[in-house]
């Protein structure tokens, strides 16, 4: 994925080369559960009528005993050996206490010390295009709180509160303090995104906030700090500057601006001898802007405990074990393989594997072209250019086109045996993403076949000579640009199935004896 693809840059606020921007992340993603996370109430949530999908465990009553949801423990573990985590072999479930009327419990049920998942990398392109591995510190589970709504009518202003969303299973990824830039944190995301797709984990679908992204960041001055062991330690006698976080951002693009704005905002304090104060904000989409909520609650303030209702959670090596065998090959391995076998570059095979199902459709062509480099080489130009310019005019993925992964080999055959040129296999791509059809039928219809004619094709030469005198009299001038000309018209009479290369060959020979 290119960071050329994230638009243009913020004007940077004076003074930010003297500083190093440090960001972690925090992400919340719900997982592909029918059932919510401790009880069997449905998981979907998204537009049904309030509060129909609650029973005593998820509206938090006195008595209720909650049930640990197998199908989202197996996603996770699914998620963290795609994410090259350490599984824990024992795992449990702890309460995290704070106040809020949409966690009608008085805490959360989450993991503190001991998550599922533990470590993992995913790979961002670095500033000097090189590979980064971002370290990921851990993925836990935990449910999701209810959904206050906010209201205002002639009475008064009022909160609604509907429980169908409280304890769905959310899935929450935090990073290491490694990332650097705006755009190593959308990469990221974006990456992540793209294999909890490819997993069947997730749809992470941004619009029904299925996918939260929350950044911590702060600036410290260049040469003053070093990351070691996890942290983030000062190499001078000068204390280090605290950080922000930015919480509950519902989109990746989001996230990334209000990075950007944050690092202007930090640098701008900084540079004008002002305090940072550790501090929770949250972002204003509509003025692009974050705003100060609260400063910051530490870990012991939530009074992590064990949940006494449920046990601690034995991972098995088998579980494990048969998990993996259903983890697929992801975008990286993908496009690695691409390069090695087909010399395809990491940028191209990079758009070809941005979703699932364009990665299976491009893996029939590849299929259908019997894996030979040359065909397959001609495919990949055919499915980034004319296709990808089709996908954004049609506002569609390639996999919606009517071009059948057979079809586009059918031309690139026909192509490379030179019964039709370049020019007409553009032509048939284009028809068959637009309406498809059988391509040797279209090569008749269309009258694309190449002239191997040579005496049509000498008749056609005779008659373009015999009809443009003013043109042969020009080139026999010396006016060497007239032959396009007489080209032209040579095209023409053929209806453009004569070989370009050949028309000028007999052309000038023609000539030449004249
Ligand atoms: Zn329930
Ligand atoms: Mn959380």
């Amino acid at each position: 994925m290119s960071n050329a693809m994230n638009g243009k840059s913020l004007k940077m606020a004076e003074g930010h080369e003297k500083y190093d921007l440090i960001i972690g992340l925090e992400i919340h993603v719900e997982p592909k559960t029918n059932s919510k996370m401790f009880c069997s109430c449905s998981a979907d949530f998204w537009e049904k009528e309030p509060n129909t999908q609650t029973c005593p465990v998820c509206l938090g009553l006195p008595g209720a005993l909650p049930l640990v949801n197998k199908k989202a423990v197996e996603l996770m573990i699914k998620t963290g050996l795609a994410l090259h985590s350490e599984i824990r072999r024992k795992t449990k479930f702890d309460r995290k206490h704070y106040f809020y009327p949409d966690l009608p419990k008085g805490y959360q049920l989450s993991q503190y010390d001991e998550p599922i998942c533990e470590g993992g990398y995913i790979s961002v392109s670095g500033v000097d295009g090189s590979e980064k591995q971002i370290a990921i510190t851990r993925i836990h589970m935990e449910e999701d709180v209810a959904k206050a709504l906010h209201a205002k009518d002639a009475t008064g202003e009022y909160t609604l509160i509907d429980y169908n969303k409280s304890g769905v299973p959310l899935f929450e990824l935090v990073t290491e303090p490694v990332i650097n830039s705006s755009d190593e944190a959308w990469e990221f995301a974006k990456k992540y995104q793209q294999i909890l797709r490819y997993l069947g984990v997730s749809d992470a679908d941004i619009e029904k906030g299925q996918m939260r992204c929350e950044p911590n960041i702060s600036i410290q001055k260049k040469g003053t700090w070093k990351y070691e062991n996890g942290e983030i330690i000062p190499t001078t006698d000068a204390p280090l500057l605290e950080r922000v976080e930015v919480k509950n951002i519902g989109s990746i693009r989001f996230m990334k601006n209000a990075i950007d704005y944050e690092f202007n905002r930090l640098v701008e304090l900084a540079e004008a001898g002002e305090e940072i104060r550790q501090q929770t904000r949250g972002w204003n989409p509509a003025k692009g802007k974050t705003e100060f909520q609260r400063y910051k609650e530490t870990a012991q303030d939530y009074r992590y405990f064990p949940d006494p209702d449920i046990p601690p959670l034995e991972i098995s090596e088998e579980m494990i074990d048969s998990i993996k065998k259903e983890v697929p090959e992801l975008p990286d391995e993908k496009i690695w393989r691409y390069e090695k076998d087909f010399g395809i570059s990491a940028y191209d095979a990079g758009i070809l594997v941005e979703d699932k199902a364009k990665a299976e459709y491009v893996e029939q062509i590849f299929a259908a072209a019997n894996n030979t480099t040359e065909i397959i080489t001609d495919a990949v130009k055919f499915l980034n250019g004319i296709g990808a310019s089709w996908s954004n005019n049609a506002g569609k993925s390639i996999v919606e086109s009517s071009l059948q992964p057979k079809a586009l080999i059918e031309v690139i055959t026909l192509l490379h045996s030179g019964d039709i040129t370049r020019n007409a296999a553009s032509q048939l791509v284009e028809k068959l993403l637009n309406e498809g059809g059988n391509v040797s039928e279209l090569v008749e219809k269309l009258g694309l076949k190449v002239l191997n004619d040579t005496g049509a094709l000498e008749k056609f030469v005779d008659e373009a000579i015999a009809e443009n005198p003013n043109a042969v009299a020009d080139y026999k001038s010396g006016k060497m640009n007239a032959i396009g000309f007489l080209m032209g018209q040579v095209m023409r009479k053929s209806g453009g199935s004569a070989k370009p290369g050949d028309v000028q060959t007999l052309l000038k020979d023609k000539l030449s004896q004249l």
